[in-house]
């Protein structure tokens, strides 16, 4: 597998990874993937496992504009709410893993660049859906669920009244209407 080198953002297992885990606060996963450290800083690079390299790039949008310190200092408040958004537990064990791995590395490889993949979203729900982490199609019962999870998650009280927890909660607070208000109209009612 060649790293493209034009678009920058995707990304494949790099034989120059260092033997170190990845840069993720709280991952001790082996850092087998780079990606850019910002807009701003292209050629510098974080060191991710896949399944944190795949968190990253789809949140890029939302890194726009941000420094690499900044953006340091968000994945250091996030590390804690991307487990669930990945559905790389099955790759857990077993037979056949290895298979898995090399075809879910592969389809990331390949996935557009931008925004984040989720094929069939219409266009200005593609933000709300990687902010809150969530696949197309979903409904309205999903969200709701994951909303929940996120906003407790999330809620100050919970980060010790933190204005960063804080401003992130807003922006699932706005994702979450913005999806709602969607999907409200598109529900079939039983
Ligand atoms: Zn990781």
């Amino acid at each position: 597998m060649r790293l493209n080198t034009v678009r920058k953002r995707h990304f494949a297992p790099d034989p120059t990874a260092p033997a170190a885990c990845c840069d993720m606060p709280g991952c001790a996963e082996a850092a087998a993937y780079r990606a850019p450290k910002s807009r701003e800083a292209l050629t510098e690079y974080w060191w991710f496992c896949l399944e944190h390299v795949r968190q990253y790039n789809a949140k890029w949008d939302f890194y726009k504009g941000m420094s690499s310190g900044q953006i340091e200092q968000e994945l250091r408040r996030d590390a804690g709410w991307q487990r669930p958004t990945w559905p790389l537990g099955r790759l857990g064990g077993g037979p056949g893993v290895i298979d898995e791995l090399e075809a879910a590395i592969d389809q990331f490889t390949r996935a557009p660049a931008q925004p984040a993949p989720k094929p069939g979203a219409p266009a200005e729900l593609r933000q709300p859906l990687t902010i809150l982490g969530l696949a197309w199609p979903t409904d309205i019962d999903t969200l709701k669920a994951r909303y929940k999870t996120l906003a407790k998650q999330h809620h100050p009280d919970a980060n010790g009244g933190d204005r960063a927890a804080e401003e992130r909660l807003k922006q699932i607070n706005l994702a979450y209407a913005t999806l709602r208000a969607w999907l409200r109209p598109h529900a079939t009612v039983a």
